[in-house]
């Protein structure tokens, strides 16, 4: 693997400044590495000439000594962000041939800070899903391979071609949104770094809205000191997006090498059930000791809402879905299949643009929303939203963050749990809560199974507190010494 792909931002741009190395240099080596594993289909749309164009702008800014905070960092896109010019699909045949007019504002933000889009990476349909399996393009491939069999696994979802293409090494960084986990799962089964920020921390404009009070985009990357780069880079407030916070980002890479001695870490006992899987359990314990070895305090706390995450989240996030997916109608934009009636044009263009779980998604967001049904699921899912926030309001009078697994088990084959929603939908059994309560989550990974495949452990913190979640997952990192190798089969 050429040596450049393998450097974290700082050292890159230590060597564009030591003029060892050309930011058209290391674009190059990504977009080379892109074609190499084109078969993980990581990526529905590159971009490589645009890319190198933008690297000729960087190398340019370096020389006159004008270089940004992220000049010539190789970023890939989510493909439910809009990015004016190129096309943007959310994984949909609806949206198959969908150009934006405009970017999205975290897009626009990290361009600005000279970061260079390579190109969008493959999704779940509308970012539903936990494998990257349902998206009209195919499923993503996951770099990593298991030790007993060949077949090929999946990247975990919704974000898993972003994912994907940081573990091999096809991009330094990467964007995610993440409404029920589909940061911090794919993170964790690809054996990279991912963060869910605080809801309302980065702007969701020109984000295709999912369930809008849960969607929270956030960086991957290899290191937390990538990652914590890219995020102070695109938080902060918008005015173009309602319940953007107005916030005054600090300087995450400050909070890397912190000590936290004398500082309380929370184990909550739910996410212990019997029948855990022993081996995420054992890294699990690991890393409680990391902590203890650090200094820290670890206590167990008690989460007693947990048991309702799932059907909470899987009644509030399709409600929301169904609403925001009415827009696809055929006669603003993307696909249209014509009929005799604006009735029949409605309903043969979502036929035809919409894939299974989507549609399924639709019917219960509907169902839910509907008179009568209304009181019995919605109201009393946003009642148990709140028993959620209140168990992690009183969690953290007691501690400064939570330890947990971030997945229940590693990556599995493709094609496994499609049949079986109920299945797909457990996947993120330790990572909803989160977006119910509206705080920050990382997946930082701690180590492989006995098969050889990635397993990741998730730090959560209260509302804004990313700097402790940076801190502990950087003293997590330094004793995990999880090498990423871009997958085995690489
Ligand atoms: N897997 C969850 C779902 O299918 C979460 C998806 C997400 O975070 N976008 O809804």
């Amino acid at each position: 693997m050429n040596e450049l792909i393998q450097l974290s931002y700082s050292a890159l741009r230590q060597k564009v400044l030591n003029k060892e190395v050309t930011v058209q240099e290391i674009v190059k080596a990504y977009t080379d590495q892109m074609q190499k594993t084109e078969k993980l289909n990581a990526f529905v749309t590159i971009c490589p000439d645009q890319a190198l164009k933008q690297a000729q702008e960087a190398d340019q800014r370096f020389q006159k000594g004008e270089a940004r905070p992220l000049d010539g960092f190789p970023l890939a896109v989510k493909d439910n962000f809009c990015v004016q010019g190129m096309r943007t699909t959310a994984g949909s045949k609806i949206l198959e041939n969908f150009v934006p007019t405009y970017t999205s504002t975290v897009v626009q933000k990290l361009v600005g800070a000279g970061s260079i889009v390579v190109g969008k990476t493959n999704m779940d349909e509308f970012a539903m899903g936990s494998s990257t399996t349902t998206s009209f393009f195919g499923p993503t491939v996951n770099p990593w391979k298991s030790k007993d069999h060949a077949s090929d696994l999946i990247p975990g979802g919704s974000s898993g071609g972003s994912s994907a293409s940081v573990a091999a090494h096809s991009s330094l960084g990467a964007l995610g949104s993440d409404t029920g986990g589909s940061i911090r799962q794919p993170a964790a089964l690809c054996g990279v770094v991912g963060i869910k920020p605080t809801y309302g921390l980065c702007s969701r404009y020109g984000i295709i809205a999912f369930a809008s009070s849960l969607d929270q985009a956030g960086p991957f990357a290899r290191t937390v000191e990538d990652t914590a780069l890219l995020l102070r880079e695109m938080a902060g407030h918008d005015s173009k997006d309602s319940t953007s916070l107005q916030y005054q980002v600090p300087d995450y890479l400050k909070a890397l090498g912190k000590s936290i001695r004398g500082m309380k870490v929370g184990i909550p006992k739910e996410y212990r059930p019997d029948g855990l899987n022993a081996e995420i359990a054992h890294w699990w314990d690991q890393t409680i000791l990391w902590l203890k070895d650090a200094g820290a305090e670890v206590v167990e706390i008690s989460l007693p809402y947990t048991k309702y995450g799932l059907p909470t989240y899987y009644i509030i996030a399709p409600a929301e879905a169904s609403s925001n997916l009415a827009r696809y109608d055929g006669v603003r934009y993307g696909l249209r299949v014509p009929g005799g009636t604006l009735d029949d044009l409605y309903s043969y263009t979502r036929t035809a643009g919409f894939g299974d779980e989507v549609k399924r998604r639709i019917l219960i967001g509907t169902y839910v929303l509907s008179a009568g049904k209304y009181e019995d699921y919605y109201l009393r899912a946003q009642r148990v939203r709140q028993c959620v926030t209140n168990d992690f309001n009183a969690a953290y009078q007691k501690v400064d963050v939570i330890l947990t697994p971030t997945t229940a088990n590693t990556a599995f084959k493709i094609g496994e749990n499609i049949t079986d929603p109920i299945a797909m939908y457990l996947q993120d059994v330790f990572t909803v809560t989160t977006n119910l309560a509206g705080i920050p989550g990382i997946s930082v990974p701690v180590g492989l199974s006995k098969e050889g495949l990635p397993i990741g452990m998730q730090v959560l913190g209260p509302m804004l507190q990313e700097e402790k979640l940076f801190q502990f997952a950087h003293i997590i990192e330094q004793a995990a010494r999880f090498k990423n190798l871009g997958g085995h089969s690489l």
